[in-house]
């Protein structure tokens, strides 16, 4: 049989290494770094091995199930779409659209076909009961880059290759190899920081493996950050230290921060920190001091109380050091394709707009059309008209993802109708009337529409599929759902559907007048499109009409590389488009064209940041996540590479704690919270700070009816039991998963039962 080399971009992580994948016939021989891929140059993490046990993995779905007399049991595809339409469009007809709630996992943000055709979908189903990831994770820096530049995926990212200094708070990108920020190996672009005279500092409640890579580590205080990062902005100005520079001209808003950030002095701040003033006014004068400086913080700052007001202050300080949109600062991308950011004229944005509806229990407001997903179970489980009465999970767990777990649990067993697309029957598809098997990653193509808008150098690069597969694919998965939920029945014409959704494409660039394409005839483009389908020609579309594309008009643009999906195509390795340049003021979308310095929303609730520091410290415990190389959410715990070893779901704590609490190592402990009890083995380590416990997310998979057989090996437990569906950051709606206030206590080993 024939051996193949195939070169494809890792889905599992942001990092989006190449891979050179060897196969032979449908089985895979090796995977390893591919040397010449433009921005991973060879590096891979353990992750990346996974691809090949997922591929050949016996628990993987391949047929649809549906559920009969209680059991799910196989289906043909026709009898699958067959049972949606059955259950679900009675459902909509008696019960409206936002009967219906869709969740959407993380790797969505990974998949092609889920960036192209979810909001096609979305849009055919119409509930306003949209929920997904992105408010238990990143939701608040996206609130804080549409309030300040316009647009949510305007998130600068550290220009890490080139800074003189790097502050970062709540991130661990050693492990995670960044998180809205795509940067392969950090571990060697933070040495390269180090090895060219610069400086690596970390503040996180825990030593992490890249706080043990820096030149200086700081514990704080869990949901602490806003208070240092105002502290330190503080600073700067009571010591005549800020120097936007070339900024000054493109801000709106200056005085009103100077103003406000000088209710948080070092002195003021220092003990709810957990580190002394003096400490944190020096922090300040070496970041105003460094030629080049980045501040970049991530998900232990936006999984808390203050998340957007952290994320706000992350690019404050970086405006008042000169360092917003500055080489060797923090940089704003230029992707090929999709772009948000990249069309329209500047300056004539509306401005991003939350709020255009809240969810109907708490009355939390929407955030750039979804709500938050800690409001999931009480609209399922509260009585009343516009009940959510059926869920569609696209490739998510919620019940292991999100807060108070338990509850959500009880209330998805309470629906009248369960939909899953996913590759497993898992903590949350176990309860689905039916599953429709997604394809596993290397029976699809791939192009990182998302991730590239946050990637620390602008490349492009697209894989097509290595293994063709039996079933439908993905998008037209999507496209028949769309069917089924718009009323056309469970074998509506995907043909006509999918010429709708690139005719809808195109029909919005040729009207921007801002595009290359503007004015032109969408029926001459969309034919040069020929013969290309699905997502392969809404991704050709996107890169010629974008800032490195062809524009269609076969010639490049002065100084573009004229990009088509057919050059991508003859460029296996990616094509490098080169490092960050400066894009203030056109990459800023703020109705009046300037970077919102202070933002209304977000000067609002400062007064919330200025209470919490009246507020009583009890000293008592709490609990924080903790991100894992070869774990990723909740989802590759089936992997055998990834979960051998010493079992890693455990609770850390210091050893000062544990001696007072009575804990062992080795022992077990029960945890309580608000919202629910675990237990979990004992782990003594003096990288976690005096009075903070960390146990990891995503774990917990020995639920009956769970078909993950090795991660039941290798189940856990739950953290996110112990997680209060009630707290959330005001403005974004993020879940708040750090500092959570718990009880501990050791528990008994228990007597061996007896024999017979
Ligand atoms: S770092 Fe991420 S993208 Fe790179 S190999 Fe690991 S999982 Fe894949």
């Amino acid at each position: 049989m024939e051996t193949r080399v195939h070169h494809r971009t890792c889905p599992f992580c942001e990092a989006t290494c190449g891979l050179e994948v060897t196969t032979r016939g449908d089985e895979v021989v090796s995977i390893r770094g591919d040397d010449e891929d433009v921005l991973s140059h060879g590096f891979i993490c353990p992750k990346a091995y996974g691809l090949k046990q997922l591929h050949e993995d016996p628990d993987r779905l391949t047929t649809p199930l549906v559920r009969r007399d209680g059991e799910l049991v196989e289906a043909s595809w026709d009898e699958a779409f067959e049972e949606i339409d059955r259950r679900l469009s009675p459902l909509l007809v008696e019960h409206g659209r936002n009967a219906v709630a869709v969740y959407l996992g993380n790797p969505n943000a990974h998949n092609l076909s889920a960036m192209v055709y979810l909001p096609a979908l979305l849009r055919a189903l119409g509930s306003q009961n949209l929920y997904s990831a992105a408010t238990v994770d990143q939701m608040p820096k996206q609130v804080s880059a549409g309030l300040m530049f316009g647009a949510m995926l305007s998130v600068p990212v550290p220009d890490v290759d080139r800074t003189d200094h790097l502050l970062i708070l709540g991130a661990n990108p050693l492990v995670s190899n960044g998180s809205l920020l795509t940067a392969p190996d950090m571990r060697g672009r933070l040495r390269s920081i180090r090895e060219r005279g610069g400086k690596v500092v970390v503040v996180d409640p825990r030593r992490t493996r890249t706080a043990d890579e820096a030149d200086e580590h700081q514990f704080i205080r869990p949901g602490a950050d806003a208070l240092l990062l105002a502290a330190l902005a503080c600073t700067l100005v009571e010591e005549d230290l800020v120097d936007p520079g070339r900024l000054v001209e493109h801000v709106n808003g200056l005085d009103d921060v100077v103003a406000l950030v000088r209710g948080f002095r070092p002195e003021r701040v220092a003990s709810a920190c957990g580190i002394e003033a003096e400490e944190i006014r020096r922090m300040a004068r070496e970041l105003a001091a460094a030629p080049r400086a980045a501040v970049y913080a991530r998900i232990g700052t936006c999984t808390q109380e203050f998340g957007t007001l952290a994320s706000w202050l992350v690019d404050v300080l970086n405006v008042l050091t000169g360092n917003l949109d500055r080489e060797g600062g923090a940089m704003f991308t230029l992707a090929a394709a999709g772009q948000r950011n990249a069309s329209g004229a500047r300056g004539t944005g509306k401005g991003v707009r939350f709020d255009r509806w809240r969810s109907r229990v708490r009355g939390l407001p929407e955030v750039y059309g979804e709500l938050p997903v800690a409001c999931l179970a009480e609209e399922m489980d509260t009585p009343g008209e516009g009940q959510v009465r059926a869920l569609v999970t696209i490739a998510g767990n919620p019940v292991v993802s999100t807060p108070n777990a338990g509850r959500l649990e009880r209330a998805i067993e309470g629906l009248d109708f369960v939909l899953a697309i996913d590759i497993y029957v898992n903590e949350t598809t176990r309860h689905a009337d039916v599953i429709l098997p997604a394809p596993e990653p290397l029976q699809k193509s791939h192009y990182d529409l998302a991730l590239y808008q946050l990637a620390v150098h602008d490349v492009a690069n697209y894989s097509p599929a290595v293994f063709e597969r039996s079933g439908p694919a993905e998008w037209e998965l999507f496209l028949r759902l769309a069917g089924v939920v718009s009323g056309q029945g469970p074998d509506a014409d995907i043909e006509a559907i999918d010429a709708l959704v690139i005719s809808t494409l195109v029909q919005r660039e040729v009207g921007n007048p801002a595009s290359p394409v503007a004015g032109r005839d969408p029926a001459e483009l969309i034919a040069a499109l020929e013969p290309r389908r699905g997502p392969e020609r809404a991704l050709d579309f996107m890169l010629r009409v974008g800032p490195y594309g062809d524009a269609f008009d076969g010639a490049a643009r002065e100084g573009s590389p004229a990009l088509t999906l057919d050059r991508l195509e003859g460029s296996p390795h990616g094509i490098d488009l080169g490092p960050h340049r400066p894009r203030v003021p056109e990459v800023l979308r703020t109705p009046s064209g300037k970077i919102e310095l202070a933002p209304e929303p977000i000067v609002a609730d400062v007064e919330r940041l200025r209470a919490a520091l009246e507020r009583d410290r009890n000293g008592g415990m709490v609990l924080i996540g903790r991100r894992q190389l070869r774990s990723n959410n909740s989802w590759m715990h089936n992997l055998p590479a990834l979960v051998k070893g010493k079992d890693r779901c455990t609770l850390h704590v210091h050893p000062g704690d544990a001696e007072r609490l009575e804990l062992e190592d080795g022992g077990q402990a029960l945890i309580s919270s608000a919202s629910g009890a675990i237990e979990v083995p004992v782990e003594v380590t003096d990288a976690i700070m005096p009075g903070v416990v960390s146990i990891p997310h995503g774990w917990g998979h020995d639920a009956p009816g769970v078909r993950m057989s090795v991660a039941s090996d290798h189940a856990g437990v739950n953290s996110n039991v112990l997680a209060d569906e009630t707290q959330v950051d005001p403005l974004s709606g993020n879940a708040v998963l750090n500092g959570i206030p718990v009880e501990i206590a050791p528990v008994p080993a228990r007597e061996p039962v007896a024999a017979g």
